[in-house]
C-alpha cells in the first residue's frame, strides 16, 4: 500500500487516540490498515530517526488482524486495533528485550511484562520497540548501544532519555501512543524535548513487573501521547493493582477520562521558588504564559517554597545508583544476555561478560552505587541520603496541604545538540534538576508541550499529590483546549 493510492491514509498518522478509534468503530478504516500504514512510515522514517530498535511487523500484522475480528464480532474498546510502540525496557514474549544495552542484545524475553499484556488484552497492536538509553540511565539517548536517537524537530539535536525513542516516535507521529519509564525524569524530558505529553504515575499506580529494574523504589511506567485526553485513555489500560509486583498499590483506578472535563475553578497552583529561582528568562516567560493561562481558566495561582528540592539530584545520584548496582547484578553472563568469549574460570566469565556487556554510563552508576553502599561509606551516603529523600517527601506533602497542583518547567533549556553533554556527566545529570524530585516523592508528574525557545519544544511540568493522576490529565486537558502547543508538529516530519 502506497500513501500516494491512498489519500485517506496520509492523514491517519495525524490522527488522535480517540478520532481513530471512532474511524475504527464506523468501520472507515481497519486496524489493519491503519497498522500496515503506520509501518510504511516507520519503514521511511526510522533510518533517519533510530527510535525504534526493533520493528515488528509480522506480529503487528497478526494482532491488528485479530483487533479486527474482535470488533467484528462486536467487542469494543478505546484501545482496540490502536498501534504502539513499547519503550524496549518491557519484556514482550518472544520478541527481543534489549533495554538499549549489548548486554540483553540477544535476549528474547520469555513473558510479557503486566504493562504490555494488559494493553494486548485491550486490543492495542504492538509495532515495534523503542530505543533508550541503556538500562534507562541517561536523559539523551546517547548512552543506547543502537546509537543516538534523533529528535523530529531537529536532527542534529538528542531527544532527550532515556526513553527518547518513544518520544520521538509519538512526536513523529510513528505510532499514536508509546510507553516510557519513569525513574528520575525519562518520560517527562523527553516529553518536553520532543513537543509531547507524557505522564509519569504515582509510584505503585502502574505494575513494575516485567519492566526491567533501575531503581526499584523510584522507577514508574508511564506513557506518551500527543495529548492528555489520549494519555487519560491509555493510562486507564495501564493502571491498577498487580499482585506480581509487591509495590503496586491496591487502590481502585478512577475514571480518568470523565475526570477530563472538570472546571478549574478554585484550582490552586502553587509556583515552586526552587524552579524559578535563575530559570532562563525566556523559560520564565512560557511559565508565566502557562500560569496566565491557568488563572485565565478560574485557577488561583500562588508562589511556594520546598526548601530541601534543591538536593533532590545529589539525593538521586546516591539512591539510584545504589539500587542499581544491586538490581544489575543479575547480569552476570550465566543467566541472562552476554555471555564472554572462552572465559578461563568463572571469575573470568563475570568480568568479562560485565565489562564488555555494560557500556561507560552503566559501569559509572554500578560503581557509584557500590561505592555508597560498602562498609564505611553506607551511613555517609546511602542512609544519608535516604534522610533526605524523606525531608523532600515531607515538603511535597507539606505543600500539597497548601495547593491543588505545583508547576514548573519540566526543563531548564531545549533540546541540545548530540554530543554536546556526553563527555561531561554532572552537566547530563543536571537536565533533571526538575524532575527528580517527583520520583523521590513517589508523586505522580506530567509534562505537556509549553511553547518553543530556538525553534524547539519546551514542556511545562505540573506535579500532583499521591494517585491525583485524574487532577493532573483534567488541568493538562484544560490547558490544551485553551492552547495549541500539542498540536504542533515537527517541519519536515509530515
Ligand atoms: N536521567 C536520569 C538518569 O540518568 C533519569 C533516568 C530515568 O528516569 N530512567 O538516571
Amino acid at each position: 500500500m502506497s500513501l500516494e493510492n491512498h489519500p485517506k491514509d496520509a492523514m491517519l498518522h495525524d490522527r488522535s487516540i480517540g478520532e481513530l478509534g471512532a474511524l475504527l468503530d464506523r468501520g472507515e478504516v481497519s486496524s489493519l490498515e491503519l497498522t500496515r500504514h503506520l509501518l510504511a512510515r516507520i519503514e521511511a522514517l526510522n533510518p533517519v530517526l533510530n527510535a525504534l530498535v526493533s520493528v515488528t511487523a509480522a506480529q503487528a500484522i497478526a494482532a491488528a488482524s485479530l483487533a479486527d475480528r474482535r470488533r467484528a464480532a462486536g467487542e469494543s474498546g478505546p484501545l482496540l486495533g490502536i498501534p504502539l510502540i513499547h519503550k524496549d525496557i518491557f519484556c514482550t514474549d518472544g520478541v527481543r528485550t534489549s533495554c538499549g544495552s549489548r548486554m540483553l542484545d540477544n535476549f528474547i524475553a520469555p513473558y510479557d511484562a503486566t504493562v504490555v499484556a494488559r494493553l494486548k488484552a485491550a486490543g492495542a497492536v504492538m509495532l515495534g520497540k523503542a530505543n533508550m538509553d541503556e538500562f534507562a540511565m541517561g536523559s539523551s539517548n546517547e548512552t543506547s548501544f543502537y546509537g543516538p536517537v534523533k529528535n523530529p524537530w531537529d536532527l542534529g539535536k538528542v531527544p532527550g532519555g532515556s526513553s527518547g525513542g518513544s518520544a520521538a516516535a509519538v512526536a513523529a507521529r510513528l505510532a499514536p501512543f508509546a510507553t516510557g519509564t519513569d525513574t528520575g525524569g525519562s518520560i517527562r524530558q523527553p516529553a518536553a524535548l520532543t513537543g509531547v505529553t507524557g505522564i509519569k504515575p504515582t509510584y505503585g499506580r502502574v505494575s513494575r513487573y516485567g519492566m526491567i529494574a533501575f531503581a526499584s523504589s523510584l522507577d514508574q511506567a508511564g506513557v506518551f501521547t500527543r495529548s492528555a485526553a489520549d494519555a487519560a485513555t491509555v493510562l486507564q489500560a495501564m493502571a491498577g493493582f498487580d499482585p506480581r509486583d509487591s509495590t503496586s498499590v491496591d487502590l481502585p483506578v478512577p475514571d480518568y477520562r470523565a475526570a477530563l472535563g472538570a472546571s478549574l475553578k478554585g484550582l490552586k497552583i502553587g509556583l515552586l521558588k526552587e524552579f524559578s529561582d535563575g530559570l532562563e528568562p525566556r523559560n520564565a516567560a512560557l511559565i508565566e504564559a502557562a500560569l496566565e493561562v491557568f488563572r485565565s481558566l478560574g485557577a488561583e495561582t500562588l508562589e511556594m517554597s520546598l526548601p530541601n528540592l534543591p538536593l533532590s539530584v545529589p539525593t538521586y545520584y546516591v539512591v539510584a545508583p545504589a539500587e542499581c548496582s544491586s538490581n544489575l547484578s543479575r547480569f552476570d553472563g550465566v543467566r541472562f544476555g552476554y555471555r564472554c568469549e572462552d572465559p578461563r574460570d568463572l571469575m573470568d566469565l563475570y568480568k568479562r561478560s560485565r565489562g564488555e556487556g555494560f557500556g561507560a554510563e552503566v559501569k559509572r552508576r554500578i560503581m557509584t552505587g557500590t561505592y555508597v553502599l560498602s562498609a564505611g561509606y553506607f551511613d555517609a551516603y546511602y542512609l544519608k541520603a535516604q534522610k533526605v529523600r524523606q525531608l523532600i517527601t515531607n515538603d511535597f506533602r507539606a505543600a500539597f496541604e497548601r495547593v491543588d497542583l505545583l508547576l514548573g518547567p519540566t526543563t531548564p533549556t531545549p533540546a541540545f545538540a548530540i554530543g554536546a553533554k556526553i563527555d561531561d556527566p554532572v552537566t547530563m545529570y543536571l537536565n533533571d534538576i526538575y524532575t527528580i524530585g517527583a520520583n523521590l516523592a513517589g508523586v505522580p508528574a506530567l509534562s505537556m508541550p509549553g511553547g518553543f525557545i530556538d525553534g524547539l519544544p519546551m514542556g511545562v511540568q505540573l506535579i500532583g499529590p499521591h494517585f491525583a493522576e485524574a487532577r493532573l490529565l483534567n488541568a493538562a486537558h484544560q490547558y490544551q483546549l485553551a492552547t495549541d502547543w500539542h498540536d504542533r508538529v515537527a517541519p519536515g516530519i509530515t
